[in-house]
């Protein structure tokens, strides 16, 4: 916590603004005992940011703030972290307060010359006299008649914001270490270890309203041949998921019985909805299929909407381009109008009918799939977010300042970055998008969802697919 140290001669008004600033006062008992007596302390709150004010009041009824330069003045300025060197403004400037000012500002701290006393606007022309003691934060207040004391506390606020915790160890050197000091308190805590991961199989669910070509894209990406055997096999066996290898991994086309069994859930929405919803949980990846030959429809979005909701990589196929109704650039403007929420999903035209492009949906699917499972170096991730905060800060949470502390990926499938802030409620749905757009610059996640998730340093991960998070990653 900082300290601020008040001082200055006997009646230039250090007692009221002492007073002033205590009724921000915050109950803290014990780290007061065994204070020197003549040195008052108090530990306020300037709007969420604590702070520790030292009133040197003792020092000025012995009289030794002159006699003794460098004793208890200076001890006190040397015990704070921000010297107020208070003059009365209603009298002279004084040489002896301006070696000692001099002598203070030699420490190196942030130092103001507050002149005192100065009620109205004609007092503070003349108070320019005080000019000349050359500081380079002067400020005339007028602590009983509660004038401009709001900059002084601005200024105050200003040099009280704490670098991030990460920040602040970064610039003091070491930074390997200090991140990993971090990491390791904050996997102590409580972060889930990484769970084994299959990186092998890519499960991955054909969706879409009927009649789009779910199944003849099917067809096509497993060629005809296996779909002549796997028709025959669903007269006996049913099979629910169908394979194909790609390069070193498996596809798993998840509840393919349920696809190729056509017509029977026709027109009946809730149901396809649900069906949706049951391949959804089996699968890392959905082909989102739309008909190119047709404007999009309501069920459409209700089912991109799904993929949003599970989280999970996404590639849209305009099929049927064929008998495309409109031009690339219209039917691309449709399709990122209509869903919003997967402005980062690649979008693939193509003909499950004359197999035109089909094959790119291959490369398509490693490709995201590699993004899904994306591990960002916390490093890089670091980085990348400290860079973000400083080109556009975090806004305040009701006048407190909100940062972040470090920010860490947990999980994969989709990427999981927690957030360790002061403040987790302070970053806004907004600034996490804005976040996001960061992260989605510097790294290749396309085609992947990338959840942000605010955490208080030791704090329990919740269930990271609880409601929050869907919430605080939609649409980013
Ligand atoms: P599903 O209900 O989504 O599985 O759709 P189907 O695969 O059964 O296809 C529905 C209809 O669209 C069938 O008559 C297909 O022949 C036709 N179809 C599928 N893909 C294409 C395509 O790329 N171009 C055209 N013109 N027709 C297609």
């Amino acid at each position: 916590m900082k300290k601020i140290a008040i001082l200055g001669q006997p009646n230039v008004g250090k007692s009221s603004l002492f007073n002033r600033f205590a009724r921000r006062r915050i109950a803290i008992t014990s780290d007061v005992a065994g204070t020197t007596r003549d040195v008052k302390k108090e530990f306020v709150d300037f709007d969420g940011q604590e702070a520790q004010i030292l009133d040197t009041g003792g020092i000025d009824e012995s009289s030794e703030l002159f006699k003794k330069v460098g004793n208890k003045a200076i001890e006190a300025a040397e015990e704070a972290d921000i010297v107020l060197y208070m003059v009365d403004g209603k009298a002279l400037p004084d040489e002896r307060d301006k070696r000692l000012f001099y002598r203070l500002q030699a420490l190196g701290k942030p130092i103001a010359l507050v002149v005192n006393k100065i009620d109205n606007d004609k007092e503070e022309e003349r108070a320019w006299e005080f000019a000349e003691f050359g500081a380079e934060n002067l400020f005339f207040v007028s602590v009983s008649h509660n004038r401009r004391v709001g900059s002084l506390t601005q200024w105050i606020k200003s040099h009280l914001e704490e670098p991030g915790e990460l920040e602040a160890l970064l610039q003091a050197g070491g930074e390997e270490e200090a991140l990993e000091n971090l990491l390791a308190r904050f996997d102590d805590e409580g972060a889930p270890a990484e769970e084994e991961e299959n990186l092998d199989e890519i499960r991955v669910a054909i969706i879409g309203r009927t009649n789009v070509g779910k199944s003849s894209l099917l067809n096509a990406l497993l060629g005809e041949e296996r779909a002549v055997v796997s028709e025959v096999a669903g007269t006996t066996i049913d099979p629910v998921d169908e394979r194909m290898i790609l390069e070193d991994k498996t596809v798993t086309f998840v509840d393919t019985a349920g696809l190729r069994r056509r017509g029977k859930i026709q027109g009946i929405e809730r149901y396809a909805l649900g069906r949706t919803r049951q391949m959804l949980e089996r699968s890392d990846i959905a082909l989102l299929v739309l008909d190119a030959s047709a404007p999009l429809t309501d069920l459409d979005e209700k089912i991109a909407g799904l993929v949003d909701e599970y989280k999970l990589g996404c590639i849209i196929v305009l099929n049927k381009w064929d008998e495309a109704i409109g031009s690339y650039e219209e039917a691309v403007a449709e399709v990122r109008h209509r869903f919003k929420f997967l402005s980062w999903a690649p979008i693939i035209t193509l003909s499950a009918k004359s197999k035109k492009r089909v094959h790119k949906v291959g490369e398509l699917i490693l490709r995201v799939f590699g993004n899904y499972t994306r591990r960002i170096p916390t490093r890089d991730l670091n980085e990348v977010i400290r860079q973000a905060t400083i080109r556009h800060h975090i806004p305040s949470l009701k006048g407190k300042p909100v940062n972040i502390l470090f920010a860490s990926q947990y999980a994969i499938k989709p990427p999981k970055i927690a957030l360790v802030s002061n403040r987790p409620k302070g970053l806004h749905f907004s600034y996490l998008r804005y976040l996001t757009n960061q992260l989605r610059t510097h790294f290749d996640l396309e085609g992947t969802p990338v959840v942000l998730v605010p955490k208080k340093r030791g704090e329990r991960d919740r269930d990271a697919d609880e409601g929050r998070d869907a919430h605080d990653s939609r649409g980013v």
